[in-house]
C-alpha cells in the first residue's frame, strides 16, 4: 500500500492533519490505537481566551479563536454533525479581590472579560457570594462526537487502521519511510504523549502533566454556560450531563485516578451546587505539554521524511486546527511555521 503520508494518531491533532490533507487530495493513512485515556478523549473541549487567576491572554488569542470556530464549523458540516458550541464562561469570584482583577482588566480594555450583567442570575443553582464576571467569547468542541465521526469518515474511505503502531517496524530512508506493507513519503507522529518515547523526539523538552475530570449528571442546571469556581464545569452535549476538571499534577507516579481529586471535586460540587448531582465517572489521563508551553510542529531537521505535531498541552482544542493548517501547507508548499511553533527551534537538541 503507498500513501504520501502516514499519520500516527487520531486524536484532536491526527484528526485535523488528515483532515486538511484530506481537503488537498492527499492520499495518507492514519493508524491509531483508539487508546480510551488519551487526552483527546478525556478533555472537556474548553476554548478559553483567558488563562489563569490574573485573566491573561492567551498566546494568539486573536488568531486561534476564529480560525478553531471556522475550522470546527467546517468539519461538523462536513461530518453533518455539531461539533462545537459558543458557552461562555460564568467566572465566580471566590473572594472581592477577584472582582477588582477584573475591574482592572475591564479599564484596560480588554475585549475578553467583562462583570456578568445580572450577577444574582445564577442564584438558584449554585451558592456564591461575591458575585461574578463573564469570560467571552468561550467555547466547547464536542469532542465526544467529532472524533468517532471523523474515525467513522475515515475508516469508511479506508483510510484509518485501528491498531498499536509499533515503532521499531518501522524504516526510515532519505525520501521515504516504510511500516509492514505500507510505503509513505513521510510519517508524521501526532501520537500525544507517546512521542515522549519515541527515539526521533525524545530529546524535545516535554512536560507531562496529568489531569482528572468527573463526569456528573446534574439535572436541572442550564448547559448555556460554563461554570467556573476553582475547577471548570462544562456541559457535555448530552442533556443534564457535565464534566468537572481539572487537576494539573506535575508529579504523579501513575495515570490513574486518584481519591484527592474525587474529593477536591465531590467537596466543591456540595458546597457550590444548589442542585443534586451524580457521579457517572472518574476519568485521568497525561497532556502532552512542552517545557515553554508551545506545540512542536514540523519536519525532523536530519530526516525530514519524519515529521510531528504535538505537545499541545493544555490548548489542543485551539491549537490543534491552527497548526495541523499551517503544517499541511508547510509540507505542500513549503509555507513557513508560526516561529515559536517550529520544530525548527530545535535543530541543535534533535542534531545530536
Ligand atoms: C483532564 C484533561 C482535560 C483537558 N481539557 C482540555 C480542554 O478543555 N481544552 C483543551 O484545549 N485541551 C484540554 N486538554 C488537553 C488536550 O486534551 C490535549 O492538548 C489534546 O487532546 C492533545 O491532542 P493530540 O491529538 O495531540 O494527542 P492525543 O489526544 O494523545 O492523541 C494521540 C492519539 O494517538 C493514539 N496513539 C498514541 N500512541 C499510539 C500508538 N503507539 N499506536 C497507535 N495509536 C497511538 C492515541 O490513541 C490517540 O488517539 C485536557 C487534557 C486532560 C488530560
Amino acid at each position: 500500500m503507498q500513501f504520501d503520508y502516514l499519520l500516527i494518531g487520531q486524536g484532536i491533532s491526527g484528526t485535523f492533519l488528515s483532515y486538511y490533507l484530506q481537503k488537498e487530495g492527499k492520499s495518507f493513512l492514519v493508524i491509531d490505537n483508539n487508546f480510551k485515556d488519551s487526552p483527546s478523549r478525556i478533555a472537556a473541549g474548553i476554548i478559553n481566551p483567558v488563562t489563569g487567576r490574573r485573566l491573561v491572554t492567551v498566546w494568539m488569542a486573536d488568531e486561534l479563536l476564529p480560525f478553531a470556530w471556522q475550522a470546527y464549523q467546517e468539519i461538523g458540516n462536513k461530518l453533518g454533525i455539531s461539533a462545537i458550541a459558543q458557552k461562555n464562561i460564568i467566572d465566580f469570584f471566590p473572594n472581592p479581590f477577584m472582582r477588582e482583577g477584573y475591574k482592572k482588566k475591564i479599564e484596560e480594555g480588554d475585549q475578553y472579560v467583562r462583570l456578568c450583567s445580572d450577577e444574582k442570575q445564577f442564584e438558584p443553582f449554585f451558592n456564591y457570594e461575591f458575585g461574578c464576571g463573564e469570560v467571552k467569547p468561550a467555547y466547547t468542541v464536542h469532542l465526544e462526537s467529532l472524533l468517532p465521526a471523523w474515525r467513522k469518515h475515515l475508516q469508511q474511505n479506508n483510510q484509518l487502521l485501528q491498531e498499536d503502531f509499533d515503532l521499531s517496524l518501522l524504516l526510515v530512508e532519505k525520501e521515504s519511510v516504510s511500516y509492514k506493507n505500507i510505503i509513505a513519503e513521510r510519517i508524521i507522529f501526532c501520537d500525544g504523549p507517546s512521542s515522549m518515547a519515541n527515539p526521533w523526539f525524545s530529546l524535545l523538552p516535554f512536560a507531562p502533566n496529568k489531569g482528572e475530570a468527573l463526569v456528573v449528571e446534574i439535572p436541572g442546571l442550564p448547559a448555556e454556560n460554563i461554570y467556573k469556581r476553582t475547577l471548570s464545569l462544562v456541559p457535555m452535549q448530552q442533556n443534564d450531563i457535565f464534566w468537572i476538571g481539572s487537576a494539573y499534577h506535575w508529579d504523579f507516579d501513575n495515570t490513574d485516578p486518584t481519591p484527592a481529586f474525587r474529593k477536591e471535586a465531590e467537596d466543591l460540587l456540595k458546597s457550590w451546587l444548589k442542585l443534586p448531582y451524580k457521579v457517572l465517572e472518574h476519568r485521568s489521563g497525561l497532556r502532552p505539554a512542552t517545557l515553554e508551553r508551545r506545540p512542536f510542529v514540523g519536519l525532523h531537521p536530519l530526516q525530514p521524511a519524519v515529521g510531528i505535531l504535538n505537545g499541545m498541552g493544555t490548548k489542543g482544542c485551539s491549537l490543534a486546527p491552527f497548526f495541523a493548517s499551517q503544517l499541511t501547507a508547510h509540507l505542500l508548499r513549503k509555507q513557513p511555521i508560526t516561529a515559536e511553533a517550529d520544530l525548527n527551534r530545535f535543530s541543535k537538541i534533535l542534531s545530536r
